[in-house]
Parts: structure tokens; C-alpha cells; sequence
């Protein structure tokens, strides 16, 4: 749907100058001092001399696992990896429908300025694809307000799990955008095996490929390596992406280098959720050599993470005091990993604040982006197509 004419009066534009945007067909029109409405029903709204910046990007998220909105669950899982999935196959009859619980978090997402989502959804043979379907209608619901990426996930394997592969197939026939893949060592105990198995399927579905690695030390580092010759083997240049990768916060860097090199070459991408007692892979040591890095919340509220609002200038401020930063040089690194790199790794057209650009923004009561990352203030306006979708932090359509 057209939206009206705005006038965005006295917003702080990322270089420091005060200005007005003239907002028009789901752009920025005009951007100057002064401006006036051209139609006669232009709404004419006040920024106070916030900070804009482009609409954030969360890469990585569960929005099928979430229990946001309803009442405070204590963590019940133990500490490892499977009493996790375990936990929340028990949890899951005892919530609302996947649906609902995502919408409430999507919701969160565009109140805090996230213009564009990438979201696994569970496959696997006791579900099904319905959470796949679940989040393709949550998709379609929010279509005005969030460009939503879903990628079809093997939570359980694809080998351990017999009947996943054909699922992973059905998700993408039913309408998810990208395979999925989990620890082909650490899940199935066959690296090739999986690997064959997704990326012969995304290659005969045209689809990109997003796989969850959270194994450390030689199987994480031989499974990025795998990952990587498979992309460049299938000419899939900037369509497939390694989250987590936590085996390249902790190995040697010469190493961490020469898979740098691979994956750049091969155009494949890493996204970091700063992971909090895992190793963190070198941010700026991966981008130096030419790796898209880019953030996203992952867990938010559910069985495996008890954390957060789907925040994504609170997760670019975590990914950059795990890293150490403190200048605005590096403040901005993890700001772009929440925005600018996200949209590259989700393919979509690079935008900032300019004549032309779609108007996905938000403003935010900051003196610069360094400053919005470091204390990520609530939100005070989030547009998506030229509209006005989220208002002092709270959705508003
Ligand atoms: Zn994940």
C-alpha cells in the first residue's frame, strides 16, 4: 500500500547535520531544511533532533521457538545441547500456537527498529513443516512492516532424524527461502553425508544455505572448510551463510586467516550472535579479509535463551563489548554488522539516508550511531515503506 507524504522534521542525520526528510512513495524524497508538504495530505512529524538511521536487520533468529508475550517461564534445560531440544519438544504442547507466539516477538522486532528478519523455523518428523507454515503466515501478516527471510531448519539432523531430508524439501516447496543444516559432526556424525544432502537439495531448488555450526575446535573448522568448497564448488557466491562458526573465536589466527580467505573467496558469509559463553569469531579480523559479518538475536525468550526483546542495536552493542570495542570506528562496525551487512547477506539492496533510498528507518533519541549502539535508547519512530509502524517503542499498526 502507497504511503502518504511525511515530513520528517528536524532528525539528526548519521553525519551530525539537522535536517528534514521528505518522505514519498515508500522513499526518501527530499532531504533538506525547511521543507513543506507538497500534498495536501502530508503528515507533518516531529523528530526533536533524534538520530536517523537505516532499519536494522536481525539474521539470525527462532521466531517459531519464542514464548514471548506469554507469561515468565524459568529456564528448565540442562546445560547441554540436547536436554535443550528435549525441553522444548516437552514445553511446546504447553504454549500458544507458533503463530502467536511469533507475531509477539515480531512485533518487539519492529518496535526496536528491525526492518528485515532472517528466521529458521523447525523441521523435523514429529512437527512436521508447520512451523514453516506458521511463520509464512506471520510473514504475510507483517508484509507492510518486515521483509521476513525463512530458512527450513533440521533442528533434530537430517540424518539422526530419518524422513528430515524430505521435509527440508516440502518447507521449500510450501515456501521457505533457504535450507537449514545443523553440525553435520556434532548431529548427524557425517560431515559429507549432510552436506551432500543440502546442498545437492539447495542446488536443485535454487535456494541458499544457512547452517547452524556451533562444533568447536577440528570438526567446527573442517565443517567451515567443507561448507566453503561446497559454495565455491556450486558457484553459490553470497548465498550461503555459516551462523556461529564459534570454532573460529578460538583457533589459532593464521588458521582463522586462511578460512577467512576461503570464505571470502567463496562469498560465503558468517553471521554472530556474540554468543555469551562460547568463543566469539574475530569480527573485524573476518571483515578485514573480506567475510560479510553481520548480527542477529537468535534466541529470544524461549526454551534455549531466556534473554531479550529481539533488539538489534542491544545485540550490536553485546557483539562489540564481547569484541572489546570502544571506539566509534569499531562501534560502527558492530552497528553495520546489525544493518548494512545484514541486508548484503540477506541480498537485498545496500541503503542508508539518502534521496532514493526506501524509507526503512528509524530515529532514536542519539548523538551519533556510536552513541545509539553504546546505550541503544528506545526507539522513537520506526517507518517501513514510507509508513509509520512502531511509535516511542511500541508497534503501532
Ligand atoms: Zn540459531
Amino acid at each position: 500500500m502507497a504511503a502518504a507524504e511525511i515530513i520528517l522534521a528536524d532528525v539528526r542525520l548519521p553525519d551530525g547535520e539537522i535536517g528534514d526528510l521528505r518522505i514519498a512513495g515508500g522513499r526518501i524524497a527530499e532531504i533538506g531544511d525547511g521543507l513543506v508538504p507538497l500534498t495536501g495530505d502530508a503528515a507533518r512529524v516531529e523528530a526533536a533532533g533524534a538520530l536517523v538511521l537505516p532499519g536494522l536487520v536481525d539474521g539470525h533468529m527462532h521466531l517459531d521457538k519464542t514464548s514471548t508475550g506469554t507469561p515468565w517461564m524459568p529456564h528448565q534445560a540442562g546445560p547441554d545441547r540436547m536436554s535443550r531440544i528435549e525441553t522444548e519438544r516437552t514445553l511446546r504442547s504447553s504454549l500458544p500456537p507458533v503463530a502467536e507466539r511469533a507475531a509477539n516477538l515480531v512485533r518487539l522486532c519492529i518496535a526496536h527498529g528491525t526492518t528485515a528478519i532472517r528466521s529458521h523455523a523447525d523441521v523435523g518428523p514429529d512437527i512436521g513443516i508447520s512451523h514453516v507454515e506458521a511463520l509464512l503466515e506471520v510473514r504475510q501478516r507483517f508484509a507492510e512492516c518486515v521483509d521476513i527471510q525463512i530458512v527450513a531448519f533440521p533442528q533434530y539432523g537430517v540424518l539422526r532424524a530419518p524422513g528430515t531430508a524430505d521435509l527440508l524439501a516440502a518447507a521449500l516447496d510450501a515456501g521457505a527461502d533457504l535450507l537449514g543444516g545443523i553440525d553435520p559432526i556434532g548431529i548427524d556424525g557425517d560431515l559429507n553425508g549432510q552436506l551432500e544432502i543440502l546442498f545437492s537439495l539447495a542446488d536443485k531448488k535454487n535456494v541458499g544455505v544457512d547452517i547452524h555450526l556451533h562444533d568447536t575446535g577440528a570438526n567446527g573448522l573442517s565443517e567451515i572448510d567443507a561448507v566453503t568448497g561446497r559454495a565455491r564448488s556450486l558457484g553459490m557466491q553470497g548465498r550461503v551463510t555459516v551462523s556461529h562458526g564459534f570454532c573460529l573465536g578460538a583457533a589459532p589466527e593464521p588458521v582463522v586467516a586462511g578460512l577467512a580467505d576461503a570464505m571470502a573467496t567463496a562469498g560465503v558469509s558468517l553471521v554472530t550472535h556474540g554468543g555469551g559463553a562460547s568463543p566469539l569469531p574475530p569480527v573485524k579480523l573476518l571483515r578485514a579479509r573480506g567475510v560479510v559479518v553481520f548480527a542477529g538475536n537468535d534466541d529470544v525468550r524461549d526454551p534455549w535463551s531466556p534473554y531479550g526483546e529481539g533488539d538489534m542495536l542491544e545485540r550490536a552493542m553485546l557483539i562489540a563489548w564481547r569484541s572489546g570495542f570502544r571506539t566509534d570506528a569499531d562501534l560502527q562496525v558492530a552497528l553495520d554488522c546489525a544493518s548494512g551487512a545484514g541486508k548484503q547477506a540477506l541480498g537485498m539492496p545496500a541503503s542508508a539516508i539518502a534521496v532514493g533510498d526506501p524509507a526503512a528507518l528509524f530515529t532514536v533519541p542519539a548523538e551519533t550511531p556510536a552513541d545509539a549502539v553504546a546505550r541503544h535508547p528506545k526507539r522513537r519512530l520506526v517507518l517501513k515503506q514510507g509508513r509509520v509502524v512502531a511509535r516511542d517503542g511500541v508497534y503501532a499498526l
